[in-house]
């Protein structure tokens, strides 16, 4: 058996193929064109691609595409006045900052600071709090994009048994959230659960979120088994040449692909959903805050 490939980035251009429509939509009936604000601080090489990606998609969406770049030795003060400005700024309707942060400032309190109904990331604790007691937030976009995947591909998850590995506020816990609400039974493990090879053999489906490039191996998984690989993991591939890297996941691919019955590949599967559902709460933030329906 080989497991189907979750095309991830043929799911997210059909999302951002209706995000597309609903934007022109918006401009037409009420003259009204969403705009994301991003900022990053600082000049981490990686952060200025994700940037430049997310900048070019916000535009080709139809969207206003916002960009700070502030010096990598900004003071807290100041980032936090800017976001002042952005949350009264009403031709803004999200605002993320880009992580991670230089030492000097505390993203806690950057993220605190933004308006909870511009909070595009969706880490904002209002929107943490409303997904938790399930009301309606801005959710946070690589757990939402995995969601997706999963009803597109199996439908109702109610009573699957979820594994995910990770609890971080930014994919793991959310993702728990977000499969609960879907009537899943979850186990969340981390870096303190002893034999995780041994609970993830008890999962329908995995959720491989640690930052371990290939650690969950083929015979953790249980056969016919969805596996949804969250990891993006830089490795040195010295068969493409000296100094040259690839990506790869947290799960074995070769070996998973085996039991699993289907498995989203890295790249090309969580992470083109990640930028898509950015767009769409940018899109949800600007429809909520003038009391209009969103609907995608
Ligand atoms: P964090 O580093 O914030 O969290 C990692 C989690 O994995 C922690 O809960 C940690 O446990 C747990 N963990 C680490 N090592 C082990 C281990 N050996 N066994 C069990 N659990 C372990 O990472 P993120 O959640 O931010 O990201 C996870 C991965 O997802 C990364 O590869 C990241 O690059 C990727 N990512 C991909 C995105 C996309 O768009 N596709 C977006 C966001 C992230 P503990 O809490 O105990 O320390």
């Amino acid at each position: 058996m080989t497991a189907a490939r979750i095309d991830g980035k043929a799911f997210s251009e059909k999302l951002v193929a209706s995000i597309t429509v609903r934007v022109a939509q918006l401009k037409e009936a009420h003259d009204i064109v969403p705009g994301l604000a991003v900022i990053l601080v600082g000049e981490d090489a990686a952060s200025e691609v994700y940037v430049r990606n997310k900048g070019e998609r916000t535009t080709q969406s139809g969207m206003r595409s916002i960009e700070h770049r502030l010096p990598a030795e900004t003071t807290q003060a100041d980032l936090l006045s800017l976001i002042e400005e952005m949350n009264a700024d009403d031709a803004i309707d999200g605002i993320l900052v880009q992580l991670p942060l230089p030492k000097q400032i505390d993203s806690h309190a950057v993220i605190q600071a933004i308006n909870p109904a511009k909070d595009v990331d969706g880490f904002h604790v209002v929107n943490a709090g409303l997904l938790a007691t399930g009301q309606d937030a801005l959710i946070p976009c690589t757990p939402y994009g995995c969601l997706m995947l999963l009803i597109d591909h199996i439908g109702d998850l109610a009573g699957k048994h979820a594994v995910i590995l990770g609890r971080s506020n930014i994919v793991g816990k959310p993702m728990a959230q977000l499969l609960l609400a879907a009537n899943a039974t979850v186990t969340i493990a981390h870096s303190r659960t002893p034999d995780i090879p041994a609970i993830c053999r008890e999962a329908d489906i995995i959720i491989a979120a640690v930052g371990r490039p290939e650690m969950v191996r083929g015979d953790w998984i249980k056969k016919g088994a969805i596996v949804i690989d969250v990891g993006i993991n830089r490795i040195p591939a010295p068969e493409r040449g000296e100094g040259k890297f690839r990506l790869t996941g947290d799960v074995h691919y070769a070996e998973a692909e085996q039991v699993a019955s289907a498995i989203t590949p890295v790249p090309g599967g969580v992470g083109p959903m990640t930028i898509a559902c950015l767009l769409r709460n940018t899109l949800v933030a600007a429809c909520r805050r003038r009391g209009l329906s969103s609907d995608v």
